[in-house]
């Protein structure tokens, strides 16, 4: 009898294209080897997760991905639909309306895609991690689900992947706050220029700057939606990630749990190690990546495509001028090289980006029951 591995299916296509075998037909094998044909039935909704990127953001992902996935979906007589949420900070995607705009602006309109695209406003209580988590209701309430994330860093999470896009993105407002509510980051007075780009973002004005000319977080005000931690140009607005972070990691983990918990089995995560940027999508900038592309990956175990996809940019090279490079090598000056520089521990790189364990976030994810850590990469040319 053959052994039934233990480790969770993994596979993974490199970045690159030639004539004849573009990324696009590498992406369409990976949805077939992935199980994509066994996972989704015949007259199945299908709710693709996506993300359009904030306004001015540059490095999103190519709604060509998107487009191609929901043709292979479409070719299963299935019935995908692409949906995602309104941001609880201020921007292009707070509001529905101005949300709808800016997919569109960015390649994710209905006739672009060849499905209707959803921005949920409506929320479903899913009990599950001990209490009702509300979710979108489009989301829950479909057959199957396939994820596509953008693999990025971000200044909370550390790493921006596939369970804090279904956990966060599809999140009701409320919930959002839920999962933020312990981030009440605080201002370190001696690193303050008093820009004021904090009190300018913080969409519930809970950041004022003083008499003195230092800027202030009223931390009973304060939803904890981490924007002026991201802008601050200086760093002057820490997170204490050893408790705050912690508790987080739980809460993230459990509201993706709810919104997978009725898609056992119905799930393919999709994600793309391109573009690899210190920050999310959801700024509105981009900086150059910090690792070459590194292709894409595919799996219906969404913790183990998480796992793939650090221990794929763990063992990267860093790009030399870029701003993690940067960063590393001020705190690390001596033996560091900005040419090919060489990281004591490969996984601090994401790390290092925001001062951020990600480790804390796998295994809370692992707690949860979400996947296996475990995995066998295979390989699709
Ligand atoms: S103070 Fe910072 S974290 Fe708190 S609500 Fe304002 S922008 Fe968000
Ligand atoms: S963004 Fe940073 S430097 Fe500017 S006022 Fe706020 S805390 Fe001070």
């Amino acid at each position: 009898m053959p052994e039934i591995s233990r480790k969770s299916a993994v596979y993974h296509c490199d970045p690159t294209g030639r004539m004849e075998r573009s990324l696009i037909d590498k992406l369409r094998d990976l949805f077939k080897k992935a199980g994509g044909r066994e996972i989704f039935d015949r007259g199945d909704s299908v709710a693709v997760k996506f993300h359009c990127g904030e306004e001015e953001n540059t490095s999103y992902l190519n709604p060509a991905f998107a487009r191609a996935l929901v043709s292979e979906l479409k070719e299963l007589d299935t019935r995908p639909f692409l949906i995602d949420t309104n941001t609880l900070y201020r921007g292009q995607r707070h509001e529905t309306a101005a949300h709808l705009a800016t997919a569109h602006r960015h390649g994710f309109g209905p006739d672009e895609i060849g499905a209707p695209v959803v921005i949920s406003s409506d929320f479903k209580e899913v009990n599950s991690s001990g209490r009702a988590i509300r979710v979108a209701r489009e989301f829950v309430e479909a057959d199957a689900a396939l994820l596509i994330t953008h693999v990025t860093g971000h200044v909370i999470f550390g790493y921006a992947g596939a369970v804090k896009n279904v956990a966060m993105g599809l999140a009701s407002p409320a919930e959002k706050q839920v999962m933020h509510s312990d981030l009440k980051p605080r201002v370190k007075e001696e690193k303050c220029i008093a820009c004021g780009t904090c009190v300018r973002v913080c969409p519930v004005e809970a950041v004022s700057i003083r008499e003195g000319g230092k800027a202030v977080i009223d931390t009973e005000t304060c939803i904890g939606c981490g924007e002026c931690v991201a802008v601050c140009p200086v760093q002057a607005i820490p997170i204490h990630w050893e408790t705050e972070i912690a508790v987080m990691a739980e809460k993230t983990a459990a509201q993706c749990a709810a919104a997978l918990a009725d898609k056992r089995g119905k799930t393919l995560c999709f994600n793309f190690l391109l573009s690899v940027a210190p920050d999310c999508d959801c700024c509105s900038w981009s900086a150059p990546p910090f690792v070459p592309d590194l292709g894409v990956l595919a799996s219906r175990d969404i913790l183990a495509i998480e796992q793939a996809s650090l221990d794929l940019v763990a063992g990267a090279p860093l790009i030399p001028g870029s701003p993690l490079v940067a960063r590393y090598l001020k705190k690390n000056p001596p033996g560091a090289t900005s040419e090919g520089v060489v990281m004591p521990n490969p996984g601090e790189k994401f790390p290092a980006l925001f001062d951020i364990d990600v480790e804390v976030f796998q295994a809370a994810a692992e707690r949860e029951g979400l996947g296996k850590r475990e995995y066998r990469l295979l390989k699709v040319s």
